[in-house]
């Protein structure tokens, strides 16, 4: 393998946590390189409005805030470059990584931040209405259906928790369960069934989400009867879980069973010497712009500290 060039910081990925990394990595002095992914921006890019975001009072769009985002790293010196990270060699001690299947990067350090995507159903419909109505986030997008009947579909701990928080501000959440039971654990199912404006529709699945220009509804197909039932909503919730962005790094660094970066309690790194994880790669319970951005945080000042110590910087 041919190195092209070397690097004493290189982030991989440019959400919350990548930025707020090369922020905080320019600031140190380590001249960090990012790769901003297929996806520049990352998840907030498919958003509408942002307001839990700290600093916004008036709220912002997630596309404009991630430009913030990413002008404040550039500002700082850090070398933004769009490409992809399509594999790795973390042998060691200083790591390799190779950029559009082409060119290898050597790094002194490496951080990780490659997000995760949520699953969709893969309707047309679904498809179609994203971002007007059809949203994989509860949290971000729920606050706008205040008052409305809502939908969601899932039978996880998230799409439990979601519901939940729905609730709590929709006039009635149709939750949409395609087996006989709930994945969830037993005290969410219980707190899911207690709540008196969530309703279940067990062995229940969405064979479209109605609208033109907005959801207005949802229809509902039961996969014992074939009962079809239409439901008026304003707004249809995706909560079928995520996947994180982690298969390149499967052979180096440890990961649970779904594949999320496993990191040292209460700092970035993973099994590898100079290699951080920070963001939803490594996050299955917050996934919040701001917590990636906190990690981002904290991956940096971690291999700032690694490079010092290791007499790189
Ligand atoms: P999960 O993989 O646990 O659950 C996904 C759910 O979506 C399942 O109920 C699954 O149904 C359903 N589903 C998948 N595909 C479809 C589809 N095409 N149509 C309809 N339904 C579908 O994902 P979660 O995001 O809920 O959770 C991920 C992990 O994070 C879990 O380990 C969870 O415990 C954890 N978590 C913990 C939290 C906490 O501790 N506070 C909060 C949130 C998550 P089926 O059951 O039939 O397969």
């Amino acid at each position: 393998m041919e190195i092209s060039e070397k690097v004493s910081c290189l982030i991989i990925g440019s959400g919350p946590a990548g930025y707020t990394a090369a922020i905080y990595a320019s600031r140190a002095g380590l001249k960090p390189v990012l790769y901003q992914g297929i996806q520049p921006g990352g998840q907030l890019t498919i958003t509408t409005e942002v307001e839990n975001y700290p600093g916004y009072p008036e709220g912002i769009q997630g596309p404009e805030m991630m430009v913030h985002f990413e002008k404040q790293a550039a500002r700082m010196g850090a070398d933004i470059r769009y490409g992809l990270a399509t594999q790795v060699d973390f042998t060691g001690p200083l790591h390799k990584v190779q950029i559009d299947e082409e060119k290898w990067i050597e790094a002194a350090s490496v951080i990780i931040s490659t997000g995760a995507s949520a699953k969709w159903l893969g309707l047309e419909s679904e498809q179609r209405l994203n971002g007007y109505g059809v949203s994989a986030c509860a949290v971000c997008d729920g606050f706008f259906f205040k008052g409305k009947e809502v939908a969601i579909v899932g039978a996880g701990d998230t799409a439990a928790e979601e519901a939940l928080y729905l609730s709590k501000i929709c006039s009635r959440v149709h939750m949409i369960v395609r087996r006989g039971e709930m994945r969830a654990s037993k005290i969410m199912q219980e707190r899911v069934k207690n709540t008196a404006n969530i309703t279940l529709y067990w062995n229940s699945e969405t064979e479209e989400i109605l609208g033109d220009k907005k959801v207005e509804g949802v229809r509902i197909v039961n996969n014992q009867t074939a009962e079809k039932t239409t439901v008026p909503i304003s707004a249809f919730f995706v909560a079928i879980g995520h996947q994180p962005n982690s298969a390149i790094f499967s052979p180096w660094i440890d990961m649970d069973e779904a594949g999320y970066i496993k990191t040292v309690a209460g700092s970035s790194r993973t099994n590898r010497e100079g290699v951080f994880a920070a963001g939803d790669v490594q996050d299955k319970i917050y996934r919040q712009a701001v917590t990636a951005a906190g990690s981002g945080c904290m991956a940096a000042l971690d291999a700032e500290r690694y490079l010092s110590a290791a007499g790189f910087h």
